[in-house]
């Protein structure tokens, strides 16, 4: 994951590390080199601008100059301000409610049926009873996909293969999950290859039908810049609450990682990291943050 991205940061670190003097100027170069890796792993340049910047008036500010390690002092510098700006503190979903109902928003391929099972397995596995929700009132395909990751995960699946109606069939998962005391409804939505004015008008009927207690946008991180704005698009259309970031086995650059939380200032709370059902994890902006520094 982001090998390309590490790579070029820890290059632009050990040059300062290899200096006999440290300098206001080659700090200064430094720095730049860390925006150019930014800037080659697709992180928009107004945010790669925005934090090299911080990263320079903190080392500078923090008397790197006269530091025994001034290497080593850098990397922390980075690191935080990687954290600050992947946000922080891990933030969870939201399960209140009785039934919680999780709306999952996103284009069509992004992963979203596949983490709508695997989110599925990880309340089930927390010890709540869950009922998935097949939305996808245009690819009968996605309906099938569901029913066969929910038997893997153990999970029943509400769906009317015959009703072209996407908010009535939400509604009456609802009710069902209600009557059955299921705790948890995981809605999983249709989504089309580009950002649609129908698509959005219909997910945003839905939203306005059942009020869900959680709105996930999912994305393809392999997307670079593309993922940023269409959650941009998205968030505007929705005001989601959390992002999932998927395929980071992949060879993603890592701009989607890094950007879309200061964008469109809403945290990662997952990241999906292949086909099968075990593979998702918890978005921790630190570990993030020390992965991509490697
Ligand atoms: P949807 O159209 O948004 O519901 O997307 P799907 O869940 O059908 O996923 C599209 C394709 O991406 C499928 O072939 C999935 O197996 C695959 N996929 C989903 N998430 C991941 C992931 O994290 N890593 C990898 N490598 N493939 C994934």
């Amino acid at each position: 994951m982001f090998e390309n991205l590490s790579s070029k940061l820890n290059t632009a670190i050990r040059t300062l590390k290899g200096q006999g003097r440290i300098t206001d100027v080659n700090v200064a170069a430094t720095v730049k080199e860390i925006r150019k890796a930014l800037m080659d792993a697709d992180v928009n340049y107004k945010v790669a601008k925005e934090i090299t910047d911080k990263i320079k008036e903190e080392a500078l500010g923090q008397k790197i100059l006269i530091a025994v390690e001034p290497g080593q002092m850098l990397v922390k510098i980075v690191h935080d301000e990687l954290t600050g700006l992947m946000g922080g503190e891990k933030k969870d979903i939201n399960l209140k409610g009785d039934p919680a109902v999780v709306l999952i928003a996103g284009l069509q391929g992004s992963g979203k049926t596949t983490f709508s099972g695997k989110l599925a397995q990880h309340i089930k596995k927390g010890g709540r009873n869950v009922l998935l929700v097949a939305c996808d009132i245009y690819r009968p395909a996605a309906i099938d996909q569901l029913k066969v990751l929910g038997e893997q995960v153990g999970v029943e699946v509400y769906a009317e293969p015959e009703n072209k109606n996407a908010v009535s069939i939400a509604q009456n998962g609802i009710e069902y999950a209600r009557k059955m005391g299921k705790k948890v409804v995981i809605v999983d939505t249709a989504g089309r290859l580009a950002v649609d004015e129908a698509m959005m008008n219909e997910i945003a009927a839905v939203k306005e039908a059942i009020k869900p207690t959680e709105i996930l946008f999912v994305v393809d991180s392999m997307t670079g810049q593309d993922a940023v704005n269409t959650a941009k698009t998205f968030n505007d259309r929705l005001n989601f609450d959390g992002v999932v970031l998927t395929k980071l086995d992949g060879d993603a650059r890592g701009g989607a990682a890094l950007s879309i939380r200061h964008v469109v200032e809403k945290p990662i709370k997952f990241i999906s990291t292949g086909e099968k059902m075990e593979a998702l994890d918890q978005f921790y902006p630190d570990r993030m943050a020390s992965r991509i520094l490697g």
